[in-house]
């Protein structure tokens, strides 16, 4: 089978997104964790009639332009209910799409934490349960059996709201072979997704033996800009730390444990296969400051009359404005909408001392994101420095 060819080829062209798994009548591919902590299929060919549908639905082996849909607007958006947006990441859209979902009888799928707060993807079909899917977390994802329960939805007739990474989104299109009226995509610019593996030991790391109650990747009492990782345990303790100082963020923020793909990812671009794209308005400041009270704006992208639709329903209650003029600002302050993570070469050697277990998650992440203060003023430098020359002669004084 082709997905084997590319995954033995080279690990960074599987994206875990398991459409293969999904979509194999024989259930005869079977999960396997690296030693990174990330999943890819392995097939079992005394099983195997040759079908075909693991590559068909294989997002990696899909010709990505043939499906894209055409940017049409861009739009600065804020929910009208604070308390809501208080407890979403960004402007609190995904809660409206998600709320004009149900409300019509629909079932929502996104990114929840399940109870070994592992990051899996799950459904609700009531707004009480929609709580679940608020907030990034940032961990890959597990996606289950989800699309094959999101197209059991579909045929019923329900409309159908998925959410997720721009991969995983393509994975459920290919996986479904064909469009659905009633379907509504909702993809996430998209940094890259964490290990697993790093994860699981770092919230041990973090508990310390105590029972966790609940776990927020994006508090925002001192700022949407400034948010803090939150831990909360049953005994009534707390761990709170702004996003440049814990760990776990700094790991992720300079690449340390992103999955391969995430460095060489094919599913960027202002034109996406989904109907709607969510993203944090960084930048606002500089590109519309009426519209940052620092609780957070999102960045709307709509691609399909679909999506436009939804979004057309719930204007009442969000704050808007048009960006459309400004889309070459919006990518200058989120790189992640056009571009990959920059692979971090120490990721290798963390991995192994990860792996040998002699010492705990929290020091390797910290030897690890550690940048001495030459370099981190010449990264700096770089940067800003318009001509190589100018940056060699920086470099030389600073080493000196
Ligand atoms: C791993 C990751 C990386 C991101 N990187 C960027 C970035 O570089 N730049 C940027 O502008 N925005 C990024 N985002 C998106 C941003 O953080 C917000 O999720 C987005 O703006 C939606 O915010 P909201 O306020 O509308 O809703 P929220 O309630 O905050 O978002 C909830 C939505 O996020 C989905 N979600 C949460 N965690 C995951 C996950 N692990 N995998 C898949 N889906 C998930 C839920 O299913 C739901 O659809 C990233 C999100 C994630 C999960
Ligand atoms: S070819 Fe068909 S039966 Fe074989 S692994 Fe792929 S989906 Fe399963
Ligand atoms: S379908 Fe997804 S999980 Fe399967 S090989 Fe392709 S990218 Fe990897
Ligand atoms: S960066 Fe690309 S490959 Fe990685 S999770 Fe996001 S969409 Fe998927």
């Amino acid at each position: 089978m082709e997905i084997e060819k590319l995954i033995y080829k080279e690990k960074q062209n599987c994206t875990g997104c398991i459409a293969c798994v999904n979509s194999c009548p024989k259930k005869c591919i079977s999960i396997k964790t690296d030693r990174e902590g990330f999943w890819y299929p392995l097939i079992n060919h005394e099983i195997c009639i040759q079908c075909g549908n693991c590559d068909y639905s294989c997002p990696m082996l899909s010709d990505l332009d043939n499906f894209k849909n055409e940017c049409n607007d861009i739009y600065a958006a804020i929910n009208k209910d604070n308390n809501i947006r208080q407890s979403s990441s960004s402007g609190g859209m995904f809660q409206l799409l998600a709320e004009n979902i149900l409300d019509s009888g629909g079932i929502v799928f996104g990114a929840m934490f399940n109870d070994k707060w592992e990051v899996v993807h799950g459904y609700a079909e009531n707004i009480d349960q929609l709580c679940r899917f608020r907030g990034s977390k940032y961990v890959q994802s597990y996606i289950g059996e989800t699309y094959q329960l999101a197209e059991k939805n579909l045929k019923l007739g329900r409309k159908v709201l998925f959410s997720g990474t721009p991969c995983q989104i393509v994975g459920l299109k290919r996986y479904l072979r064909k469009e659905y009226e009633k379907l509504i995509t909702v993809d996430l610019v998209c940094h890259g997704v964490p290990s697993p593996l790093v994860w699981q030991k770092y919230i041990t790391f973090c508990s310390n033996g105590r029972k966790i109650y609940n776990i927020i990747f994006r508090n925002k009492k001192i700022s949407w800009e400034r948010y803090l990782i939150e831990f909360d345990f049953e005994n009534s303790s707390t761990y709170q730390m702004p996003f440049d100082k814990d760990l776990y963020l700094k790991g992720f923020l300079s690449n340390l444990y992103l999955r391969p793909s995430c460095y060489s990812c094919r599913f960027k671009g202002v034109d996406r296969e989904s109907d709607i794209t969510l993203a944090d308005f960084w930048g606002i400041d500089e590109i519309l400051p009426d519209m940052n009270d620092h609780k957070g704006t999102s960045l709307v992208l709509l691609h399909t009359k679909k999506g436009d639709k939804i979004f057309s329903e719930i204007q009442n209650k969000i704050r808007v404005k048009k960006m459309n003029l400004y889309l070459n600002k919006i990518i200058e302050y989120n790189s992640s909408i056009i571009e990959s993570a920059i692979y971090n070469p120490k990721k290798e050697k963390f991995f192994k001392e990860l792996n040998n277990g002699k010492l705990s998650v929290n020091i390797l992440i910290d030897k690890y994101t550690k940048t001495n203060i030459n370099k981190r003023i010449y990264q700096n430098m770089r940067r800003k420095a318009a001509s190589i020359k100018i940056l060699k002669k920086i470099y030389r004084k600073i080493l000196k």
